[in-house]
C-alpha cells in the first residue's frame, strides 16, 4: 500500500506532452478527413466497448461511432488496458482521441484537450454491506482502499492526504473497475472509488456492495485530446457535433439507453414463465412446433429459447437494435434469408436456423446435451467469446469439453487479467452463463408438462391420507 504513490505516474504524461510538442509534424496534423479515419483509443469494459453478439458495443463505441458518421470517415478503434497506456497512445499522437469514460479532472486539464462534457457523474466511496457504513473521509481513514493507477479517484485521493495523514491507498496498475469490485466484494479490501455511471453499469453483479458516501465534487466525462494545438479542426468538429447531437436528443437517448437498464426492467416485469405457459404459449405453439420440425430441433428447445428472448413477444425490441420473438440483428435476419424479423414465424424461423449454424461450428467431439448449452451460449454472446472461455477453462486444467467446466470460466471474461489475454476481449461473460442456465430450466418445465400430461394421475388425493389433525390444519391453510 503506498500514500501518494501515483503522483509521479499522474505527472508522466504531462511532462510527455510538454516534450513532445516540439516533435515533427505527427499524424494528428492531418486532418481526419485526409487520414480518412478516426482513429480512438479506448478501454475495455461494459460502459466504454466490448464485442456482444450484435458486435462491437458500449456507450462510448456508440457515441464514438456517430461522431465518426458525422465526420464521414471511418473509425478505429484501439482497446488499451490501462489509463496510462491510453494517454500514452494521446501522447504519442498514435490515437485522435480518447474515449473511455475518462473524468475532466483539473490536474488533466492542464495537459489535456477535453471536447465538450457528454455525461454528469458522481464519484462514490463503495463498501462491502457486511461492514459499517462509512459516511465521510475520516471513517476510510487507515483502511485498505484500492484504486485504478492514474485514475481521477487517485487523483482525489492525493489532494485528500494533504488534509488526512492517515488516508493511505493502493494506487493499482493492470486492473480494471470490475477487478476492485471483485477485491472489495471479496474483503481483500475494505473501499474502493467508483464513478456513477460504472456503478449502475455494475451494481446488478454486485449485490453486497453499497454506495457510502459521495467524495470528491461532482464532476463529467468527456472525450481527451492531444493539447497538440494542430488539430484545431478536430476540435472545432467536436464542438459542434456534441452541440448537435445535445440539441435533437440524440445524446440523451444514448444515456438512456445504456444507463436505465429498461430492457432487463422490462423483461422481467412481464409475464412469469407458467403464465406465459397458459397464455401466450397456445398462440404460437403449433408456429413453434412447425418450425422446430422444419429445422430438427425439439420444439420445447425452441420456446424455451424464444421465452428467453422475447417472453413470445414478436413485437419485442431491445434497446441495441435486436428485434422479434428470437431477438435477431438486422445482419443476422439478412443472413438467415428472414425479411420480416416482427413476423413471428420468419423471426421463429430465423432463429432456429441461426442456432444450427452456430451448433454446426461447435467440435464435432463435444456431444449433447453440451453441444446444445454452448451453441445457447455462443447465440448469446457470440461464439469468439465461448472460444475464449474454453482456452481458458483448458490453461486451467479443466475440459473445455464440457459445459459445467466452461461455465465456471466464462465470467472471467469481465476481468482484464484474463480477458486481456484472450482474442475477443471483454464480454459480459455471466450472462450467457445465465442465459443458459434459464432455458434448461424453461425447457426442462415444458418437458415436464408434456409428460405430467402424459403419465396416470396418482389414485387417491394425498389429503385423504391425512390423519385427521393435519386435514383440519391444513384446510384451515
Ligand atoms: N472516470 C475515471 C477516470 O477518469 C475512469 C477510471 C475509473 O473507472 O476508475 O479516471
Amino acid at each position: 500500500m503506498s500514500r501518494r504513490g501515483s503522483i509521479i505516474t499522474l505527472l508522466m504524461p504531462a511532462l510527455l506532452a510538454c516534450l513532445c510538442m516540439a516533435c515533427s509534424p505527427s499524424d494528428s496534423q492531418r486532418s481526419i478527413q485526409q487520414q480518412g479515419a478516426l482513429r480512438v483509443i479506448t478501454r475495455n469494459g461494459p460502459t466504454t466497448y466490448y464485442e456482444d453478439r450484435t458486435g462491437p458495443a458500449g456507450f462510448e463505441y456508440e457515441l464514438a461511432r456517430l461522431f465518426a458518421m458525422y465526420l464521414n470517415v471511418e473509425l478505429q478503434v484501439t482497446a488499451v488496458h490501462s489509463l496510462k497506456e491510453l494517454f500514452d497512445a494521446l501522447e504519442s499522437n498514435s490515437a485522435d482521441l480518447a474515449a473511455a469514460g475518462l473524468t475532466m479532472t483539473a490536474e488533466r486539464q492542464q495537459h489535456w484537450y477535453f471536447s465538450p462534457a457528454y455525461l454528469p457523474i458522481k464519484q462514490y466511496v463503495l463498501y462491502r454491506n457486511d461492514q459499517t457504513r462509512p459516511r465521510s473521509v475520516e471513517d476510510i481513514l487507515n483502511a485498505r482502499i484500492t484504486v485504478l493507477a492514474d485514475s481521477s479517484h487517485d487523483e482525489i485521493l492525493a489532494e485528500l492526504s494533504a488534509r488526512y495523514d492517515e488516508l493511505y491507498w493502493h494506487s493499482a496498475t493492470d486492473v480494471e473497475t470490475i477487478d476492485t469490485l471483485d477485491m472489495l466484494s471479496d474483503g481483500d479490501i475494505d473501499f474502493t472509488l467508483i464513478d456513477s455511471n460504472e456503478y449502475l453499469a455494475n451494481r446488478a453483479f454486485y449485490p453486497n456492495l453499497h454506495i457510502g458516501f459521495e467524495i470528491g465534487e461532482p464532476a463529467e466525462l468527456a472525450w481527451a485530446l492531444n493539447s497538440d494545438a494542430n488539430n484545431t479542426e478536430l476540435r472545432i468538429a467536436l464542438q459542434q457535433f456534441f452541440q448537435q447531437i445535445k440539441q435533437d436528443g440524440t445524446l440523451s437517448r444514448l444515456q438512456e439507453r445504456h444507463y436505465s437498464h429498461s430492457e432487463q426492467v422490462n423483461q422481467s416485469g412481464s409475464l412469469t414463465f407458467s403464465q406465459a405457459v397458459d397464455k401466450r404459449l397456445p398462440r404460437y405453439k403449433d408456429l413453434i412446433q412447425q418450425v422446430a420440425t422444419e429445422n430438427g430441433i425439439d420444439w420445447r428447445l425452441l420456446a424455451a429459447i424464444s421465452y428467453q428472448e422475447s417472453h413470445w413477444n414478436p413485437k419485442a425490441r431491445s434497446p441495441t437494435g435486436v428485434r422479434g420473438m428470437m431477438m435477431l440483428t438486422l445482419p443476422t435476419a439478412k443472413e438467415m434469408g428472414i425479411k420480416n424479423r416482427l413476423n413471428a414465424e420468419q423471426s421463429l424461423r430465423g432463429g432456429a436456423r441461426y442456432f444450427n449454424k452456430i451448433l454446426r461450428r461447435i467440435p464435432q467431439r463435444i456431444k449433447n446435451p453440451d453441444r446444445t448449452w454452448f451453441a445457447l451460449a455462443a447465440y448469446n454472446v457470440g461464439l469468439g467469446h465461448v472460444e475464449d472461455a474454453r482456452k481458458i477453462t483448458a490453461q486451467q486444467g479443466a475440459n473445455p469439453d464440457t459445459w459445467a467446466d466452461v461455465k465456471k470460466h466464462l465470467p472471467l471474461l469481465r476481468k482484464r487479467r484474463w480477458y486481456k489475454q484472450t482474442r475477443y476481449g471483454y464480454a459480459r461473460g455471466n450472462e450467457p452463463v445465465h442465459y443458459v442456465q434459464n432455458i434448461r430450466h424453461f425447457y426442462n418445465v415444458l418437458n415436464w408438462n408434456d409428460l405430467s400430461k402424459k403419465r396416470t394421475p396418482p389414485p387417491q388425493k394425498v389429503d385423504q391420507y391425512l390423519p385427521d389433525i393435519l386435514q383440519a390444519h391444513n384446510s384451515a391453510l
